[in-house]
């Protein structure tokens, strides 16, 4: 009997981890990737699985703090204001939805989808692969009352959800982490969460997926998608012409103009972040991944290194760096970390940027789409793709072959935006 076959365009997380479950359920898998395999969002993020995520992006402080934050060129967050119809249509939805009742409304499905991911990676990937995965949790640091207040309220959200969650006061902190100073006042420990090494995980991915036999492509930019009645027919790149039974959707921050070709409306931005590496500081050792609250930046241990990372910044997917956001992150890991006072130009050479794909609510794309039969797609998850990256994989290879799928996914449908 011959094969089934499917075309997964896109070699980020969620494209490779969908190959690597239709793989093991039989199918001839080709994956189509327009860079090299060696670099893009997926490798150089801070790592963290955390189901601890259950508040979606766009929230009603992030629109109200987003315009004061615009007007500061080392903040945060940012967008670029342009005439831009596609900005614009996913700025007018990213504001509807930046509601509480979405925020209660998600929490369930997103602490859902971040289990079933941990899980996947706990209990199947890490039998099979090294990428570093460690359950210690992670620490929501704060040095204001202000955000004490706002961090105990969404601990207290994550409680009632059944996470494993506690609140540290300074001592509380110091005793969890004393190998470091701390200029903060506590912090929430999300004890519900891992980390991982993003490279290890997509270097080791590659090789288990050519060992199952699947093709990895790369240097091939699918330009067209062809469709006929129902159905795609062929997937076009610059120079081949590919057919498939089934063809998922996975390009991250490109996938909008490639969904706009088969006339669906699918808004993603790319919104950049920046990381970069130091060596851990004569022996200051930081032993889980955390974040900043106030500072917006991320920290996370990984070998005898620390990576720090940051900044939201939506802006043309070719732009120039924005070194002054770089320059943010350094004065906020310098502001929390009395030891890591870092200098821009020693670690100028090595900036690392990415750009996640936001979806209008930051919650990920994963579904069918109702107009075509072989078209699953799955993007969008913003600052959760590693997170969710092996639920993905598996939703994926569910809705591929027609099977009931692990958990109900009608929140992350690619229709939500069309009402
Ligand atoms: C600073 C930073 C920190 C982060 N930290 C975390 C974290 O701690 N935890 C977490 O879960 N997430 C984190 N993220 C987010 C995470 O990295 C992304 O959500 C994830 O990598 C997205 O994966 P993806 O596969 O959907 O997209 P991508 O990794 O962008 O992959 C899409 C791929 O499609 C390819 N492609 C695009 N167009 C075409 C085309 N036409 N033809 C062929 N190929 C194409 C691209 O080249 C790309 O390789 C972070 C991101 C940043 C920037």
């Amino acid at each position: 009997m011959s094969q089934n076959k499917v075309i997964i365009i896109g070699g980020g997380i969620s494209g490779l981890s969908s190959a690597r479950y239709l793989a093991k359920a039989g199918w001839q898998v080709t994956v189509l990737e327009k860079g090299d395999f060696k670099d893009g969002c997926s490798y150089g993020n801070a790592g963290f699985v955390c189901p601890s995520h259950y508040v979606q992006l766009a929230t009603p402080g992030i629109a109200r703090q987003g315009l004061k934050w615009m007007l500061n060129h080392t903040s945060p967050f940012y967008i670029q204001p342009r005439l831009d119809s596609a900005l614009i249509r996913w700025g007018i939805q990213f504001l509807k939805r930046a509601k509480q009742k979405y925020v209660n409304h998600n929490g369930v499905p997103l602490r859902d989808i971040g289990l079933l991911s941990q899980r996947e990676y706990e209990e199947v990937w890490q039998k099979e692969l090294n990428f570093d995965y460690q359950h210690k949790g992670m620490l929501e640091v704060f040095q204001s009352t202000a955000a004490r207040k706002e961090c105990t309220h969404i601990a207290k959200m994550g409680q009632d959800l059944g996470l494993d969650i506690e609140m540290l006061d300074k001592e509380g902190l110091e005793h969890l982490e004393p190998d470091t100073k701390w200029n903060a006042i506590g912090a929430v420990y999300y004890k519900c969460d891992g980390h991982l090494n993003p490279r290890k995980l997509m270097e080791g991915l590659q090789d288990q997926l050519s060992t199952l036999g699947v093709q990895l492509i790369p240097r091939q930019t699918v330009t067209g998608i062809k469709k006929e009645g129902n159905l795609i027919s062929e997937v076009h790149t610059d120079n081949q012409i590919y057919k498939a039974d089934a063809v998922v959707l996975a390009a991250g921050s490109w996938s909008e103009p490639l969904a706009r070709q088969l006339s669906l409306n699918l808004p993603v931005v790319g919104g950049r972040g920046y990381s970069f590496m130091v060596p851990v500081s004569n022996g200051h050792r930081i032993h889980r991944p955390g974040l900043l609250v106030e500072g917006r930046a991320a920290f996370t241990p990984l070998a005898d290194q620390l990576r720090f990372g940051g900044t939201m910044e939506i802006r043309k997917l070719d732009a120039p760096l924005a070194l002054n956001r770089v320059k943010g992150i350094i004065q906020a890991v310098g502001q929390f970390f009395p030891d890591y006072q870092l200098d821009f130009n020693q670690i100028q050479h090595q900036i690392w940027s990415g750009f996640r794909p936001v979806s209008v609510d930051g919650m990920p794309y994963i579904g069918k789409s109702p107009k075509i039969d072989n078209l699953v797609i799955a993007t969008g998850h913003a600052q959760l793709g590693i997170s969710l990256g092996a639920a993905t994989g598996l939703l994926v290879s569910e809705l591929v072959r027609g099977v009931q799928t692990s958990i109900n996914i009608s929140t992350f449908g690619i229709n939500r935006f069309n009402n």
